[in-house]
């Protein structure tokens, strides 16, 4: 029983991953920022495994994660620690989301670049679908054993939100500042997030295919993206160029 209950852990720990590793390339770096241009068909497989592992519907995270940019920090922002409090944002991050994907007049605005098409009427509109049509491939996985399924779509979920909410919350309170604003790098966060926690670099240079932008720093979804380009499978539109934080710091200061 232990050993099923381990297993199913780390199945959803996995699947996690996976839609971590989704959300900052396909939603994040190529959706939002165009930094990455993907091949039509790795696009649709993208589309639908967010739509199976999260139930995102891409223009709305688009248009929130736009709007945060437009409104970093300041009134207007829609998850932002420094207005709504850090633990706030860390656990109902969710709810936070949800008003701004709610904000119709928002979404149109900052996702105009995006508008349903066919697939989205017909499939990708449909949340509960797709999260269905997830929790159905895993049941597969586990040979129809309910309780392993039930058990790796918990900790799925909760990683999955817990980690995009940390991006959010502790991406804006703690960690180092190397560039100007609120925004911080964590290369503990970065490990866990895809490369998210490198997060004043990203604000810092949004258009960026690579988000660690010295030696020391680690961005796990770039050496993804590397493969992806080797492939043939996407093409880098934009990479800042590395730096050293100290030049940085330096330039800041004179
Ligand atoms: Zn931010
Ligand atoms: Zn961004």
């Amino acid at each position: 029983m232990l050993v099923r209950i381990l297993i199913a852990v780390l199945v959803g720990l996995f699947t996690c991953q996976i839609a971590i590793f989704l959300t900052t390339v396909f939603l994040h770096r190529t959706l939002s920022h165009k930094a990455i241009t993907m091949s039509k068909g790795l696009r649709f497989a993208c589309r639908t495994l967010i739509w199976m592992s999260t139930g995102i519907r891409p223009r709305e995270w688009v248009g929130v994660h736009r709007k945060h940019h437009a409104y970093t920090d300041v009134t207007g922002d829609p998850h932002s620690p420094l207005l709504e409090g850090f633990w706030k944002v860390q656990l109902a991050n969710v709810a936070l989301y949800r008003r701004g994907a709610a904000d119709k007049l928002s979404i149109d605005r900052y996702s105009k670049d995006l508008p349903a098409d066919r697939w989205d009427r017909v499939l990708f509109d449909r949340s509960l679908v797709g999260l269905s049509a997830g929790i159905g491939l895993l049941l597969l996985v586990f040979w129809g054993n309910w309780e392993m399924t039930l058990i790796a779509s918990g900790v799925h979920t909760v990683a999955y939100l817990g980690l995009n909410s940390a991006v959010n919350a502790v991406g804006h309170s703690y960690g180092k500042r190397p560039f100007a604003g609120l925004a911080t790098n964590n290369q503990w966060l970065a490990w866990l997030t895809g490369g998210e926690g490198l997060h004043s670099n990203h604000h810092a240079a949004p258009t960026s295919a690579r988000l660690s932008f010295s030696r020391r720093e680690f961005d796990p979804a770039w050496w993804l993206v590397s493969l992806g380009r080797r492939l043939r499978w996407l093409e880098v539109r934009h990479l800042a160029p590395r730096l050293s934080h100290g030049a940085v710091r330096e330039a800041q200061a004179a």
